[in-house]
């Protein structure tokens, strides 16, 4: 059975008509509590100052605090710094899960994958599945995976992790689409690009294989950054992937037989309670 990860002050910033907004947690919480009242929650710590400055630039922590917008996309909000602490801290907490044997999912916001060392940009204020690897790291990995398969490529978690021998990251995600970048593999980093509208097939083969070649590395636990956009009624994607897909994610994670450690990046139409469902409750089967 899953923990999920889950604080309810994630769901008290929000800006008009933005689609990262709070119902994609509380909708996703009212399905989960209703569905498996048998699954536990519990509430993450805030990443330390520490924790993330092994991924972030001290200025870009600072920059956190100012009230100014970051970009079109992604708004300055109040105490936004701490909301990003506390989605690293979650992420920080599934890997914890996972090194003891349990298994967690971080579901809270903001996300994550696309803020680089030095800024915030699509959604994204701190890097929580980076700054979770480096934890994993810390508690004695040697090898740590990270397998995006948001709809979006992981920019900021490349810009982070290339050159570390010690982690391997893989992005599948729709190309061309924001933010344009991943569109060649280079060392550490796999990346596979996939047309607009290709069919489903080629997109979850592509999940797959960068699976595949995340296991060859032989590392000690699989985060995920786990973003549900890729999903054919997703409004912000042209990508045709079915909730059944998802499940498959979730089942080919358990069928690795290693540590996993899923945290929500993506994910925008009113279904993303039951997409979620279905990759956790195969993943937990
Ligand atoms: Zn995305």
């Amino acid at each position: 059975m899953p923990t999920i990860i889950f604080d309810q002050s994630a769901t008290v910033f929000s800006a008009d008509y933005h689609p990262e907004r709070p119902a994609r947690l509380t909708t996703t919480e009212a399905h989960l509590r209703d569905q498996h009242p048998d699954w536990a929650w519990i509430v993450p710590r805030l990443a330390s100052e520490e924790e993330v400055l092994k991924v972030h630039h001290p200025k870009h922590l600072e920059r956190l605090q100012q009230p100014v917008d970051f970009d079109a996309d992604t708004p300055y909000y109040p105490r936004i710094e701490e909301h990003a602490l506390r989605a690293a801290g979650a992420a920080i907490g599934s890997v914890d899960l996972a090194l003891r044997g349990d298994q967690g999912f971080s579901l809270m916001r903001p996300p994550g994958h696309h803020a680089t060392s030095t800024r915030a940009m699509g959604f994204c204020y701190l890097n929580s599945i980076a700054i979770a690897a480096h934890h994993a790291l810390e508690a004695g990995c040697q090898r740590v995976a990270i397998w995006d398969f948001d709809a979006h490529h992981g920019n900021g978690t490349e810009d982070i992790v290339f050159g570390n021998n010690r982690i391997r990251f893989a992005s599948i995600h729709q190309h061309p689409c924001y933010p344009g970048t991943g569109i060649a593999s280079r060392g550490n980093v796999l990346n596979w690009p996939i047309p607009p509208r290709s069919p489903a097939e080629r997109h979850t083969s592509a999940v797959q294989q960068a699976l595949d070649q995340l296991i060859e590395f032989r590392p000690d636990i699989v985060l995920v950054s786990a973003g549900f956009d890729a999903y054919v009624k997703d409004p912000l994607t042209e990508m045709t992937l079915e909730q059944e897909d998802f499940a498959s994610f979730g089942r080919w994670l358990k069928e690795t037989g290693l540590p996993g450690a899923p945290i929500l990046e993506g994910g925008y139409s009113n279904d993303l309670p039951i997409l979620i469902d279905a990759f956790l409750t195969a993943w937990s089967d």
